[in-house]
This record gives C-alpha cells, structure tokens and sequence, in this order.
C-alpha cells in the first residue's frame, strides 16, 4: 500500500486549493485527492435534458466531481472576508485580506477574467449612503465574475496544474477516516480499499456535510451551531437594479425587519442572469446563475432571513428542508408568483403570469401561492425589505417582480476548529463548506490554502 503524506477528500475549490498549495511549496509531498464524482468533462446531469426530471444519481453530476458545487456555478467571486464565509474567525484582518489576495490571484492565473466590479468607491460610498437613509446596510464588495459558462475551463487549468504532480482518483466514495492506535492513519472508501496518508484534509462541501457530520460524532469531534436562512428568489426587469448592479454588480444588502426584528439580506445577485433549481438530497430548492457572454433581460437575487428559533427546537436543517417540502408538495417543484398577487391575496396563475412585464425565466416554476407554504413571519420580513429597496431602485417592489420559492441556505454544521482548520485529532483537517467555515468560492479556496500551510507548518518543524 502506497502511503501519502496528504490525502484530500473533495475536489471542490477547498480540496484544489489544499492541493495546489501543497504543490507549490515544492516539497515534493505524495499527495492523493480522493473524489467520489468524475472528472470533470463526464459530469453530467440528466433532468439538464428537457423533459426529464431529477433522477437522485447517486453522485449528484451537478455537484459531485472536479470543481465540486463550484463547477458550474455562477463564479463570482467575492473578494471579501465579510462574505462568504467565517474565516475572519481564524484569522486577523490584514493577513486575511493577503490571504484572499493571493487566492484571487491564482484563479485569474487559471484564465478568471480581469474585470472587478466595484472598484468605483465614489459612486459605492453614494449608494451606501442612499441604502442607509433607507434603513439598508449596503456591505461593499468587490466581485470577479467568471461565469457558468468559464467556469469549468478554469477548473480544468486548475487540474492540469496539479495533473503530474498528485494522484487524483474519481468514482472514490470516502466512507471513513481511519486510526491506526488511536492515531490518523489514513482514509478508507466505499469499495473498501484503505489508503495509508499521515495527514488528512477533508473537503467534501455541502453535498459531503452530513457525512462529515457522522464521522465527527464517531470519532468525538466538537460541532458547533447550524443555522438555516430561509427566503425567496426575487426577479424582475435588469433596467430596475441597473442603478444598483452597474455599481456594486451584486449590492449585498442587509436589512433588519420593524416587525420582528430580523435579519433579512440579499444573496447572490444575477444581473442578466437566470433563475434556476437545486436539487438538494430529495428536495428542489431555487437559486440563480448568469453566463458571462449570454444575457437575459432580467436580474435575480435572493432575500434570505436568518432564523434563530426558540428553544428547546435545535434542528433548523428540517425545518427547512420542511418549508422547502411544502412548496414542492403545493407546486410539484418551485413555485412562482407575481408580487402584486401576493399583496392582493391571490394565487397567481398561468394567465397572470403570461400578462405580467416580467417573464419568468425559470419555465417550469408552479404559478402558485407562496403565503401557503412561507410562514406569516417570512413574508412579512420579505416584503418590508423589498419596500426599502424600492426607494433605493425604483420598480423593485412593483407587481409584476416575481417571487420564487423557496431558496433555503443549509449550512454545514460547523466543526470545531484551531486557527490552522486542523480538528481537535491531530494531522486532520477540515475544509471549506463541509466544514461550516465557507460559503462561497473566494473563502472555500482561501480555506484550503490555510490547512495546506498547516501542514507544510508541521512538516517544516519536524527534525
Ligand atoms: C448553483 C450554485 C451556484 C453557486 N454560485 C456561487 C457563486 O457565484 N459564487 C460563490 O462564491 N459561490 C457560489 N456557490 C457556492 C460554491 O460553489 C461553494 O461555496 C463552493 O463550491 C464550496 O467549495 P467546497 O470545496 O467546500 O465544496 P464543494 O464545491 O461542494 O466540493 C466538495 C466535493 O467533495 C466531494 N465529496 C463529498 N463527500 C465526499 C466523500 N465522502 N468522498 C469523496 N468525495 C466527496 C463532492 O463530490 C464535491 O465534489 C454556488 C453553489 C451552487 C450550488
């Protein structure tokens, strides 16, 4: 049995850059990536084909394989630690930002185009100030954009970068970490082969969460809080965010609601862009993804509220996979309804739709009614944001933005950490999304740069 001074579990963006950092040291490390997709030219998804509908593949094409949930996302890349993710918990705020520098540095290296938007401070600090006046907290950050459409010839770069250097094998399940008298000794996968690695950085993102999850309660890992965002997909005309988006390209908003009190923000912002579903562990949820060439005539973004619920409840991942449930139960997948509708207590339906200026570019959404599956809190939190918004871009509130629903953010239970990301078992890492340290691209790489340098820590004091 070969042993490996590294094994990766995941080529999502955490376990690539775990890699690519290892390699570039020149060290010299015998590294193993272990990815249960495929690489990423056979990464396929059959309900892609029109007409055919979820097949629940064992590995998800669309997020399982090289490049993870990151391969054809919408590949923005926000350049900033407030967003994204946690590792400002970990890190100080300068080194953080050289941090996410250098990882933004090398996805232009690997073909991300070198356009950033919201560069222009002036026309940012105006637009802060007119959200502020409007009870918005406008978070300002510069965003790359790569596109769905570039994103895998990057990933592809990425691989072929590391191609001669690690041993990646695909199709390759890891089922458990193992320990070899009471110390890390390696990774075993679904086939039953056991791999021998001294250090082990585990990067299964989202789709790898609960699995993680498992292996830390077995082997007596300390997990943290897992919250839950709930929301809808808003899309309208691209005209009505034109103010916003040709400023800040996705104007990351924070509101906090009059009557409940609570956090509501947008997410994920797609000038021109698409709305599309997800497909999450048996239920659909909504999200949105633009290309960097083809454009549509709309915009979408999300408005997700952050939900801390009353005890003794502690299991917010069911309640939202719950709320999700019920609009795939009312509209046999997503639904869509027009705001006016909604305001005037009616469903909307397909007449209404059709008649409506904007037009839906997700198809197959359920013209539908949202007030039967978002509890009274949700809507009323939704709702109250999208009137600031309106004074801050004209139209947003206007009858015919349409609201898809529901988009729910799971997050992974959060592992508990040093400032290293190696758990509380010595020369085991955790990494990006999986590990509840990440949410987006820029700070799940920056993540596997972190356990990488770890690593290449330890080593370099060893005698
Ligand atoms: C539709 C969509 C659009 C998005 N758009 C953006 C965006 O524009 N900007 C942004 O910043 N973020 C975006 N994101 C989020 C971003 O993709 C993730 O934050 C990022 O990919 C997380 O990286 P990761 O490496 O932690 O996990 P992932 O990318 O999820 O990769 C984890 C990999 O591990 C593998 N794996 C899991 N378990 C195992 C196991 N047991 N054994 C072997 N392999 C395993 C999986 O197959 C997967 O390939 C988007 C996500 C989606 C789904």
């Amino acid at each position: 049995m070969k042993n490996y001074d590294v094994i990766i579990v995941g080529a999502g963006p955490a376990g690539i850059f775990t890699a690519l950092e290892l390699v570039s040291s020149g060290r010299g490390l015998k590294i193993l990536l272990l990815e249960k997709g495929m690489d990423i030219e056979k990464r396929v998804c059959p309900s892609e084909k029109k007409g055919v509908v979820c097949r629940e593949c064992p590995q998800c094409g669309l997020l399982c394989g090289w490049g993870g949930a990151g391969a054809f996302s919408d590949g923005k890349l926000t350049l900033s630690k407030d967003t994204g993710g946690n590792l400002s918990r970990y890190m100080e705020s300068p080194e953080l930002d050289e941090l996410l520098k250098y990882v933004d540095d090398i996805y232009v290296r690997h073909g991300a185009p070198p356009k950033v938007y919201g560069g222009d401070t002036e026309k940012v600090e105006k637009l802060r100030a007119l959200a502020s006046e409007n009870n918005l907290k406008l978070v300002p950050s510069m965003i790359r954009h790569i596109g769905t459409d570039r994103c895998p010839e990057v990933l592809k770069r990425m691989k072929l970068a590391l191609n001669s250097s690690i041993d990646i094998k695909f199709s390759s399940d890891a089922t458990s970490i193992i320990f070899d008298n009471g110390r890390l000794s390696g990774v075993r996968t679904e086939d039953g082969k056991e791999f021998a690695g001294r250090f082990v950085v585990i990067a299964p993102g989202r789709e790898g969460a609960l699995w993680l999850e498992e292996q830390a309660r077995e082997i007596h890992l300390s997990l943290l809080n897992n919250p839950v965002d709930i929301g809808v997909r808003v899309e309208l005309s691209a005209e009505v965010l034109k103010p916003l988006t040709e400023i800040a390209y996705e104007p990351k908003l924070i509101f906090t609601s009059n009557k409940f009190n609570d956090r509501a923000r947008t997410f994920c912002v797609n000038p021109y862009g698409e709305v599309v579903k997800e497909y999450v562990k048996g239920i659909w949820t909504v999200n949105g993804h633009s290309y960097s060439e083809k454009k549509t005539a709309n915009t979408n973004f999300a408005i997700l509220v952050s939900t801390n619920f009353t005890e003794p409840f502690d299991e917010p991942h069911l309640y939202g996979r719950s709320i999700a449930y019920l609009a795939n139960l009312l509209g046999k997948g997503i639904i869509v309804q027009r705001l006016g509708d909604l305001h005037a207590g009616r469903r909307s339906n397909p007449r209404r739709i059709s008649e409506g200026r904007v037009k839906p570019t997700l198809s197959d959404a359920a013209p539908g009614d949202l007030s039967f599956v978002l509890p009274y809190r949700y809507i009323s939190d939704i709702l109250e944001m999208l009137e600031a918004m309106d004074r801050i871009a004209p139209g947003v509130n206007g009858s015919d933005t349409l609201l898809y629903g529901v988009e729910v953010k799971f997050y992974s239970r959060q592992i508990k950490l040093g400032n290293n990301l190696e758990t509380e078992i010595e020369n085991l890492f955790a990494v990006g999304d999986g590990a509840g340290v990440s949410r987006g691209l820029i700070q799940a790489s920056a993540s596997g740069v972190i356990a990488a340098r770890g690593i290449l820590k330890k080593i370099g004091t060893e005698t």
